[in-house]
């Protein structure tokens, strides 16, 4: 039944490598390694002609060690189940590698969006929640999902809507059901950017890295640092945009029509808005076009930091060994195969992995989580408070030395954080820590980055049996 069977077994490659930098029970491995369910279900769409179609979905649950389980929905055309599964268990290792306390989770319905009215997507995407939440497999303490390729805030808000209206009222946190809604539903500010800003945070920690950078034959910093990104969606775009913000050069996009290449630089905001408008990337000016499926040798283009932002597999044997990066950053999930990642190892490229990298969206689906559970927006308590205290602070200042601040440094000193801020500020620690976490099993083990970010990961999953008695 799955297009590409391999999936998961690649993500059980990586773990298996990753594992000999640990030592666990082989049948905990075996229990960390296995996914605890996956559920498909199936159910009839009428279509706007009146005929109609079967859709298909599934929902994976990787791994309950900690409840609930998080992983987004995507809608594709090549979505099976081994997909799911694989994507589920990246899921698992993700947020523990982070700290985020839920377990591994993903779900998917197989339908090209392009092909839809939107009454009809809408229809499906209610009708797979009422198949979810006939299964317990949505709740703000079971499972919640978020988010990924083709789902957007209005998708997730018909998610919540439909899940709202089933449980009417008997849920009193029942917005926590999804993560990923628009504000007036739930939502957290810096949700829909949150995976690229993590990326950008990601790659300004691995450049800041003196040693490491040296080792590259690279300077520290991404100030004129050359880019090539796969995927201006939602991750490609914001990873892009910020990185483009810090200094950063975008010389390449590669996309479904083509891809384009320009040694100056690509204005990343026009290249966004002008296929958000319908264009193509084609239609802009550039040094090199590749059209269709062509594109994907735009990989293969000279450049500090490839930047995969848009589906799997698509850094393989065949052409790892043409990547012209230095630093892969996988911003996709499972965008390198084992082989290829073993191939760009021996070529000495850095791959920051998607387990750390893209660990951005979920680090603030949990702040959205948990604003949901407590009914308050971020900031709401204190900010006022910090205003006022940071104020009085100034003026004692302004007394003890006798000399006046001017406006703009009330401004700028005399506020409190707002919940953007505290949400961007959360990310930025997590994505800190998080490397450093990753870096330091790295340098010990002399393993890579992977390797090590998973064996971090698979370590505290044992742990948390181990908490609960399980594998003593
Ligand atoms: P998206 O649908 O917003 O964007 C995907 C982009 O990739 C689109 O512009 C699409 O046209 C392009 N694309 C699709 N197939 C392509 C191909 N064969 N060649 C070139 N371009 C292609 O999706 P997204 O949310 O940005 O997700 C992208 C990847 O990031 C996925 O692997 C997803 O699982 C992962 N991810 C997303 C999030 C999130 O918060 N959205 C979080 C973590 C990981």
């Amino acid at each position: 039944m799955s297009a590409s069977p391999k999936f998961f077994e690649q993500v059980n490659r990586y773990v298996d490598k990753a594992a000999t930098l640990l030592s666990l029970p082989d049948g905990l491995l075996q229990q960390i390694k296995a996914c605890n369910a996956v559920y498909h279900v199936s159910f009839p769409l009428r279509r706007d002609d009146g005929t109609i179609e079967v859709i298909h979905g599934w929902r994976a649950h990787h791994s309950q060690h900690r409840l609930p389980v998080k992983g987004g929905i995507r809608l594709s055309v090549h979505a099976n189940e081994d997909e799911v599964t694989a994507l589920a268990a990246l899921m698992t290792y993700k947020c523990a590698l982070v700290d985020i306390p839920f377990g591994g989770a993903k779900g998917a319905i197989k339908v090209d969006k392009s092909k839809y009215s939107d009454g009809e997507l809408e229809r499906i995407i209610r009708r797979y929640t009422f198949e979810l939440v006939q299964r317990n497999c949505i709740g703000p303490g079971v499972d919640v999902p978020g988010p990924d390729m083709g789902v957007g805030p209005r998708e997730v808000a018909w998610i919540a809507d439909t899940y709202i209206a089933l449980k009417a009222g008997a849920e009193v946190s029942a917005a926590g059901c999804i993560t990923g809604k628009p504000l007036a539903l739930g939502g957290v500010r810096g949700r829909l950017e949150a995976t690229g800003r993590g990326v950008y945070f990601g790659l300004r920690e691995a450049v800041a890295q003196a040693d490491d950078m040296q080792r590259l034959g690279m300077t520290t910093g991404l100030d004129g640092k050359t880019v090539v990104v796969q995927g201006l969606g939602n991750v490609g775009y914001f990873s892009a945009k910020y990185l483009s913000e810090d200094g950063a050069r975008i010389v390449g996009i590669v996309e479904r029509e083509g891809a384009i290449y320009n040694a100056a630089g690509i204005d990343i905001e026009q290249a966004y808005a002008h296929r958000v408008a319908g264009g193509s990337l084609l239609d802009l000016e550039a040094d090199v076009k590749l059209t269709g499926t062509d594109g994907i040798a735009g990989l293969e283009w000279p450049c500090d930091i490839l930047l995969p932002a848009a589906i799997e597999n698509v850094l393989h044997a065949d052409n790892a060994p043409r990547v012209q990066a230095r630093i892969v950053a996988e911003g996709a999930n499972g965008p390198t195969t084992a082989d290829g990642g073993r191939i760009l190892s021996e070529r000495g490229i850095v791959q920051l992995p998607d387990l750390y990298l893209n660990s951005g969206g979920v680090t603030v689906s949990y702040f959205e989580w948990l604003k949901n559970l407590s009914h308050v927006r971020f900031g709401r308590m204190e900010q006022r408070f910090e205003a006022s205290s940071n104020a009085r602070l100034l003026r004692a200042v302004e007394e003890l030395t006798g000399s006046k601040f001017n406006q703009s440094v009330f401004d700028q000193v005399a506020v409190g954080a707002s919940e953007l801020d505290i949400v961007n500020s959360g990310l930025e620690d997590t994505m800190v820590s998080g490397f450093h976490q990753m870096r330091e099993l790295a340098r010990a083990k002399n393993a890579d980055f992977r390797s090590a970010a998973l064996a971090t990961a698979v370590q505290k999953v044992a742990n948390a049996y181990h908490e609960r008695g399980i594998f003593p």
